[in-house]
């Protein structure tokens, strides 16, 4: 099956109101045209420089969204050119991404990650460090991001219970402060968990290798 046969098939299986990130991360530019060629537009990236030199070189209405660890020095890279930020982490971050975007005259939509798997390595904040840095004098001066809600990674286990219980907290979480803070995106579920993320309200699927095919 071509990239563009599996996008339209993997689209097919999740309810419309579910957006897909199509995560082209260490793809070529030439297997996001192709996928772009089905109308697709929605492309995720993990690495700060590759994301500008894609963006530099496809379609202008690609809308890029980071998805991975994200340094403050890199963020310039990708200031132009983002859709949406998933994985901000600290407030230090907001700050920089506040800086750049005002640098480029706009606003930068961006989702909080929260940390809701048993692994330490996984990047995130916890619920009341979310809260802290919304209540935050700080974050409420900055006039270029815009929280527009939370992202997650359930742990990388064959047990699905884990799983669904760590989107189910994340997902209870989001209602209890969505409506405060004017939150609309919860981006939670990939390739091996995405069923149980749309059940458990999922409304942004970030998914690579079951369109793209494994990565190297
Ligand atoms: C790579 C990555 C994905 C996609 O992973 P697949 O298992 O290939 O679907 C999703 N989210 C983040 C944060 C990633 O780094």
């Amino acid at each position: 099956m071509s990239v563009k046969e599996k996008l339209q098939e993997f689209k097919s299986n999740i309810p419309d109101s579910v957006t897909l990130v199509a995560v082209s991360k260490t793809k070529p530019a030439e297997m996001i045209q192709d996928a772009y060629q089905s109308g697709h537009l929605d492309y995720g990236e993990n690495k700060a420089q590759e994301m500008q030199a894609k963006a530099k070189e496809l379609p202008k209405d690609i809308r890029w969204h980071f998805i991975g660890h994200l340094q403050r020095n890199k963020v310039k890279y990708i200031a132009p050119h983002v859709h949406l930020i998933h994985s901000v982490d600290s407030l230090r971050l907001l700050r920089e991404i506040n800086k750049r975007a005002g640098n480029e005259e706009r606003v930068i939509d961006v989702l909080l990650q929260v940390y809701i798997a048993k692994e330490e390595s996984k990047y995130g904040l916890d619920e009341e460090e979310v809260i802290e840095i919304m209540e935050s004098d700080d974050f409420k001066s900055f006039e270029n991001v815009k929280v527009i809600g939370l992202m997650g990674m359930a742990t990388n286990t064959d047990n699905m219970e884990t799983v669904r219980r760590e989107f189910k907290s994340l997902k209870t979480f989001f209602d209890k402060i969505k409506q405060q803070y004017d939150f609309s995106i919860l981006s939670m579920g990939m390739t091996n968990d995405y069923e149980i993320a749309v059940e458990e309200g999922s409304t942004m699927l970030r998914v690579g290798s079951a369109i793209f095919g494994a990565r190297s």
